[in-house]
């Protein structure tokens, strides 16, 4: 039976991250034609990405750490692409080798066996490790595969038709895993190929200033690794740049332009909030304020697990706070003490100065994690509104809105 929600979308059905992903596709990338930004339109896009050269991919966090979030510099070189702080990047990424020849063993064919692809005639080898997605497995596998595995828990959980129990079980799942489920299963190569959906690109807030870091693009991001059934597993992007694109390497990349996400007048001060590789685009603004010699004062909120090890571009924060481009820094290391403190509780200690701020025209940006960061900084908010501007619940959602609608509270959420 098929579930309700999204199957025609290549990835509607996945878990947030995916899901909030795709959205993006439509809403930000030029080659759909809905955005016109001040970034010049580029001939690049996500079916045809420009090679660009990964100059630098270098570890941010500390070896103790239990994250990896590493920094990438990107060559624009003759691209033509022009972004400005705020905007997003595709990468357009390639799958590991183990899990192709994982893949592979599992269909028990010789990986030089012929297929037709979108990309035309290639072998079956180079066909899963650039044209599809065999991280993430498609409704139309699991459920091909289903129909045969008698698997009791998969079955419960395809009838059942709920969204959140489907996330829960294709949570760190992938497709050897899926045919893992029916061992005796004999899709030949191309039965196979076509259950599959094709690779898809991911996107990553730019963490560079057009004007501070000219003809190069900077990404921060956070390596998805982790051990699930006896094999360790990655993101297929992440570990793609952390891994299989060294320093002098290309990748497949393309602007994928957030309009909504843009610095206010020079003037104007600004309040972000970052926690983890949500810093990426504030780093963006803080060095485009300074390199534009903008007024406005700028106060960021960053937090992480540990100080020693998670601090994220710690020495320019740093340098940002004693030249006074950084008129505030608040910081919420979650792990250093006993009680677990996140951004959303160094909001509340400041509150009246927070709401002291907005009262004064400050815009008010996030970025990071959708699922809880996002959720416990606007509830952080509207407690924070009610509080110091002596507003009833319903007066402070009033207040909150009218941010909203007068694009001073801006969210960049994934
Ligand atoms: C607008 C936007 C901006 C973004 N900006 C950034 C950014 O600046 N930096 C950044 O790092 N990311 C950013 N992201 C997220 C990024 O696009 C990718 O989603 C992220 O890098 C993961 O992609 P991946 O290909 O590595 O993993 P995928 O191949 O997509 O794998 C993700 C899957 O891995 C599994 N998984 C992950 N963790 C675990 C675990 N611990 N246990 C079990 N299973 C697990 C889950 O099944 C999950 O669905 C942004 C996303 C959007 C939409």
């Amino acid at each position: 039976m098929r579930l309700g929600f999204g199957d025609t979308d290549p990835t509607g059905y996945t878990a947030i991250t995916t899901a909030r992903q795709v959205q993006d596709i439509d809403a930000r990338t030029g080659d759909l034609g809905a955005t016109k930004t001040a970034s010049k339109r580029s001939p690049w896009n996500r079916k045809n990405p420009y090679r660009a050269q990964v100059l630098s991919n270098r570890c941010l966090s500390g070896p103790a750490s239990a994250k990896e979030v590493r920094h990438f510099e990107i060559a624009l070189d003759d691209s033509g692409i022009s972004y400005e702080a705020g905007d997003g990047f595709g990468v357009r990424p390639v799958n590991d080798a183990v899990l192709v020849s994982a893949v592979i063993e599992r269909l028990g064919v010789p990986a030089d066996i012929a297929v037709h692809t979108k990309a035309g005639e290639i072998t079956l080898e180079q066909a899963l490790t650039t044209e599809y997605e065999i991280g993430i497995p498609s409704m139309d596998l699991i459920e091909a595969v289903a129909e045969h595995a008698g698997d009791a828990e998969l079955d419960h959980v395809l009838q059942n038709g709920d969204r959140a129990s489907f996330d829960a079980w294709i949570w760190g799942r992938d497709v050897v895993d899926v045919l893992d489920l029916d061992r005796s299963s004999t899709l030949d190569p191309a039965e196979f190929l076509g259950l599959l959906r094709p690779l898809q690109h991911r996107v990553y807030s730019i963490s560079s200033s057009p004007t501070a870091h000219e003809g190069t693009v900077h990404l921060t991001v956070s390596t998805v690794r982790y051990r699930s059934a006896e094999r360790d597993r990655g993101g297929v992007c992440s570990t793609y740049l952390a891994d299989r694109v060294g320093d002098g390497n290309e990748a497949g990349v393309f602007l994928s332009p957030n309009k909504s996400f843009r610095l206010p007048s020079d003037d104007t001060p600004i309040i972000m909030i970052g926690p983890g590789t949500g810093v990426a685009p504030f780093r963006a603004f803080l060095h485009e304020r300074r390199a534009r010699g903008a007024t406005g004062d700028n106060w960021l909120f960053f937090g992480d697990q540990h100080r020693s090890t998670d601090f994220l571009y710690a020495d320019e924060l740093a340098e940002f706070e004693r030249d006074g481009l950084l008129t505030r820094l608040d910081l919420a290391f979650s792990r250093d003490q006993h009680e677990k403190i996140y951004v959303q509780h160094r909001m509340r200690e400041s509150g009246q100065q927070l709401y002291g701020w907005l009262e004064a025209g400050a815009h008010l940006y996030v970025c990071g994690d959708a699922a809880r960061m996002a959720k416990s900084v606007d509830e952080a908010l509207h407690e924070i509104v009610a509080e110091h501007g002596g507003h009833s619940p319903d007066a402070a959602e009033d207040y909150v809105n009218e941010l909203k609608r007068s694009k001073r509270y801006l969210r960049d959420v994934y």
